[in-house]
């Protein structure tokens, strides 16, 4: 840590003496197949600067015209979280310097979003049990997307130390909708808590309008954090910071309770909390300074003169009302009673980001008790000892499925399976063809298993004495025995039947 670097006040005692307030900003790329204002292709991951034309270039002359399925997705994302729809609005210019955006401005929305006025239920844990909170969303705006800058030859990958930079406009005018909150305040000790589910609930329901890739990994969803803290009874709410780069639920979490403790700290010192931007260093799990805030006049905001207004008609927008999906909280809700949850379980789903893989696992024809339970226990712990979400694994909800079938089946015991997943997961391949490959089909072969049995009876004589004599609780050492010799394999219920069938079944 540089000397710098404040001391954090503990969570606890920061948050006895201080108030935070909580503000998110969710930039989300649409998943259209062209920008927002030109034809170029939005594929990731593409050669630098290979999708680019005069529009998104910025080159003199070049006018720009608004992507029509982009403001459908706009549209119904604003509609899902409950928004008014403006009937008529403007693009405006953000103006300022950035090497990666080529016009020197920004169009986008400023004081006419298209969206305004919604807001999103969040559950999470409490003291009290799984509890609902209400987060009020300020507005939905469109803009576009700026390019990538490439910092080469630092430590940091920031443009401080760099040797030189490179800039890719590739991602220059995607279309981009950013997702405001109002300020929360009063959640107390919950605010990183229901940061994160507020994001996670916010990207379950983008998923499911499939208005977007959502993946915060490659930047497709991004969250600034926004956190306040005022000394408990303040009149006023304190100054906030804007932590960007946050690029995972986990993330969100951490950053926010940063926060809290670093102001805590300057407070507590005396200082007082400046207004800027941080960046979020996921290495060490802090907050660096980025530039001081700007104002909203500091963007020398105006109607952008080269598109016209914005005006769906109340008819179109009815229209895109009935293209709403089931949206994941009534999901939720319909699966509570089919699936005979508790909501505690419901919650431990929504914890792990496993809802709708679940529900996948069970299109695929997977018992929802079973499904749960591998993506809740072996899952869950693959993901987190590698740092990933559920979502992100490389294993799919067909692949689950067909392993619970194994199973059933009697193929596969649960160990076998957890190897199988293992498997997979190495990607070794299917199912199938690591249970061949790695050999682990449940041996309920007669003849072997019959084998195993008389060695284990003959090489533990005690104990098989003791289950002739009646002890029949003794017939576990045993089955342990044959299993630890077919190194698992065997069924082990079957194994047991064998044994008591030769050592005289009990009077
Ligand atoms: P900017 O353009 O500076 O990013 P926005 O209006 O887009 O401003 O977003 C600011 C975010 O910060 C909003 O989510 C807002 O609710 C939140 N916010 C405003 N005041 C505070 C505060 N005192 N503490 C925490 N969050 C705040
Ligand atoms: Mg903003
Ligand atoms: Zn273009």
């Amino acid at each position: 840590m540089s000397p710098s670097t404040p001391d954090l006040v503990p969570y606890d005692e920061a948050l006895s003496r201080y108030e935070p307030v909580l503000g998110l900003e969710v930039h989300v790329e649409l998943s259209t197949a062209s920008k927002m204002f030109c034809g170029c292709p939005t594929g990731f991951g593409a050669e630098p600067n290979t999708q680019v034309c005069p529009v998104c270039l910025g080159l003199p002359g070049a006018l720009p015209v608004m992507n029509a399925e982009a403001l459908d997705a706009v549209i119904r994302i604003g509609l899902a979280l409950g928004c008014d729809i403006a009937p008529w609005c403007r693009f405006a210019r953000k103006n300022y310097f950035y090497p990666d955006m080529p016009k020197n401005f920004q169009i986008s929305q400023y004081d006419e979003p298209i969206a305004y006025g919604g807001s999103l239920d969040v559950m999470i844990d409490t003291d009290d049990g799984p509890q609902t909170f209400t987060v009020g969303i300020e507005r939905a705006h469109m803009e576009e997307d700026t390019g990538k800058s490439l910092h080469v030859g630092g430590a940091t990958g920031r443009i401080h130390g760099a040797q030189h930079s490179l800039v890719d406009y590739n991602r220059a005018g995607i279309p981009l909708i950013e997702i405001v909150t109002k300020p929360v305040p009063g959640l107390g000790k919950y605010v990183p808590e229901l940061a994160r589910a507020y994001v996670g609930e916010l990207r379950d329901i983008l998923r499911s309008l499939d208005v977007s890739d959502v993946r915060m990994e490659q930047g497709s969803l991004r969250c600034d954090v926004n956190v306040s803290i005022a000394p408990v009874g303040a009149a006023e709410w304190g100054k906030r910071t804007e932590t960007k780069n946050v690029n995972s639920l986990r993330s969100v979490e951490r950053a926010v309770r940063y926060e809290i403790g670093r102001q805590a700290a300057v407070l507590d010192a005396g200082g007082t909390v400046k207004q800027e931007t941080r960046h979020w260093q996921e290495g060490s799990g802090t907050t660096a300074p980025g530039r001081s805030k700007e104002e909203a006049e500091d963007y020398r905001y105006f109607p952008e003169p080269d598109l016209v207004p914005i005006a769906p008609t109340p008819e179109r927008v009815e229209e895109l009302r009935g293209t709403l999906p089931e949206l994941p909280r009534a999901l939720r809700v319909r699966l509570l009673g089919e699936w005979q949850l508790s909501p505690l379980d419901m919650q431990a789903l929504i914890n792990a980001g496993a809802v709708d893989l679940v529900v996948a696992t069970v299109a695929a024809g997977a018992p929802p008790a079973d499904a749960r339970k591998w993506w809740l226990g072996e899952l869950a712990r693959a993901a987190n000892e590698t740092g990933t979400e559920l979502s992100a694994l490389p294993v799919t909800p067909a692949q689950v499925a067909r392993v619970v079938e194994l199973v059933a089946d009697g193929a596969l015991n649960d160990k076998l399976a957890r190897q199988v997943l293992e498997g997979v997961l190495a990607g070794e391949g299917e199912p199938d063809e690591i249970v061949a490959a790695r050999g682990l089909a449940v041996v309920s072969d007669e003849g072997a298993l019959g084998k195993a049995v008389d060695a284990a009876i003959a090489g533990n004589p005690d104990v098989a004495g003791k289950i002739r004599d009646g002890k029949i609780a003794a017939a576990g050492a045993l089955v342990g025995a044959v299993m630890k010799a077919t190194r698992g394999q065997a069924d082990a219920a079957r194994v047991r039947d064998l044994l008591l069938e030769r050592l005289g079944p009990p009077e």
